[in-house]
């Protein structure tokens, strides 16, 4: 493939369009919109209408003038054609590892007597440390396998299986509705981290028979940097879980002031205080930029702009690097990573060449595809500047092997 050839390849894209949508950067090809999502180009007028005439000027009428008390639900139904869920189904609140927290006590408590919160080695860190912390407070174990593992390590004993749909390092994919059909089969929930396939993979959380899930805002969904986390809960277990945060706007007649908590019907028990209205305006800014736009389209482009990337750069770099990441499409989301001894240093020099993706510990260079705004051109002229850096050991210079603090 030539530059002309992804040239023309983004000439025939019919989603081309949607990068019109975002503000991004002259000069920069952005790789991380699956760490933090890009700018929509509605966001900043969107806040200062919210902050300005919203806030400023109605003050503390807007609660009702402008329907803040409904934003948590309202903008989550947007996410419903996103993630393949109802929109009574889903909820904006707090942070991704607060949601999982709640959902995950939820279900465990609903599971009374099993001793098991069941998950991967590896998966990602917070979901590790929050089970841990629960299991401590409720006296269960947390039984970290293999991938492979998962599916044959559901017992009578298991609580809830918690996955990660999209592992964060490699981008492998889990296979939610066998790993659903599995835990049912046991008498066991499922709690989905959907933070790595939202926004970019046509996930089905209903058709697949999921009964819990949360995600980030701030990743493919564009909300901007610490975005409220969305959380799902099938319908049919709207009225039997309970949320272990039992905050007031989760209550249900919040303004009745009474002493003792009765949460509402249906989702909105699982909200605990009032929401962040600055945030969920930006967030919605972000669920706005897919308006239109069927997710198996973004999907096939995603996987598109993968092959494009893994071709072009083990054409340019050959053995220097070796892809970490699974090479079938049906196995994998929408990010990849190349492992090299250097990674670190390696993706520093690619950044001050104008190319951002992260490192992942301990050798991972990561590389994510937003198929709303990212093109084949950028994918391609990405991994040529990867082969002149290595080729060149441009990567060998004190500077960059300074760590940051955020990687
Ligand atoms: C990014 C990410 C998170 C982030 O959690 P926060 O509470 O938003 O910091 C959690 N889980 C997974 C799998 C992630 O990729």
């Amino acid at each position: 493939m030539t530059l002309e050839d992804a040239q023309r390849l983004d000439e025939a894209d019919p989603l081309a369009f949607a990068r019109e949508r975002f503000s991004l950067p002259e000069g920069k090809i952005y790789l991380d919109g699956n760490s933090l999502g890009a700018l929509p180009a509605a966001t900043p007028e969107r806040l200062a209408d919210v902050a300005g005439r919203q806030w400023g000027e109605d003050l503390i009428a807007s609660w009702n003038a402008h329907g803040w008390i409904d934003w948590p639900a309202r903008i989550a139904a947007k996410l419903a054609p996103i993630v393949g869920a109802r929109p009574s189904e889903l909820l904006i609140a707090d942070s991704t590892s607060v949601c999982l927290f709640k959902l995950l006590a939820a279900a465990v408590q609903a599971r009374p007597g099993r001793t098991a919160i069941l998950t991967e080695r590896g998966n990602f860190p917070t979901d590790l440390y929050v089970a841990q912390g629960l299991a401590d407070m409720l006296g269960l174990q947390v039984h970290a396998v293999e991938r492979s593992r998962v599916a044959d390590a559901i017992t009578n004993d298991t609580a809830a299986v918690m996955l990660t749909h999209v592992d964060y390092r490699s981008g492998t994919c889990h296979d939610m509705a066998a790993i659903n059909r599995a835990a049912h089969a046991a008498g066991a929930l499922t709690v989905w981290d959907l933070s790595h396939s939202a926004g970019a993979l046509a996930v089905n959380l209903a058709g697949d028979g999921s009964d819990l899930a949360i995600g980030c805002g701030y990743k493919y969904l564009n909300g901007g940097p610490g975005a409220p986390a969305f959380l799902f809960v099938a319908e049919h277990l709207q009225t039997e879980l309970r949320s272990p945060i039992q905050g007031w706007m989760g209550h249900a007649e919040p303004f009745a002031f009474d002493d003792g908590y009765r949460p509402v019907e249906g989702i909105g028990r699982f909200l605990s205080g009032t929401p962040s209205i600055l945030a969920l305006a930006a967030l919605e800014a972000g669920l706005d930029s897919f308006e239109g736009i069927a997710m198996a389209d973004l999907q096939a482009k995603s996987q598109c702009l993968f092959q494009i990337f893994v071709n072009a750069v083990e054409a340019r770099c050959g053995d220097q690097v070796r892809l970490a990441s699974p090479r079938d499409p049906a196995a994998r989301g929408s990010h990849l990573c190349f492992a090299h001894p250097h990674g670190y240093a390696v993706m520093q020099a690619l950044i001050a060449r104008g190319v951002v993706g992260d490192f992942r510990a301990p050798d991972l260079m990561r590389f994510g595809f937003a198929p709303l705004y990212n093109r084949y051109e950028e994918v391609w002229r990405a991994a040529e500047i990867l082969g002149d850096i290595l080729d060149r050991h441009e990567w060998d210079q004190p500077r960059f092997h300074q760590r940051a603090r955020v990687t």
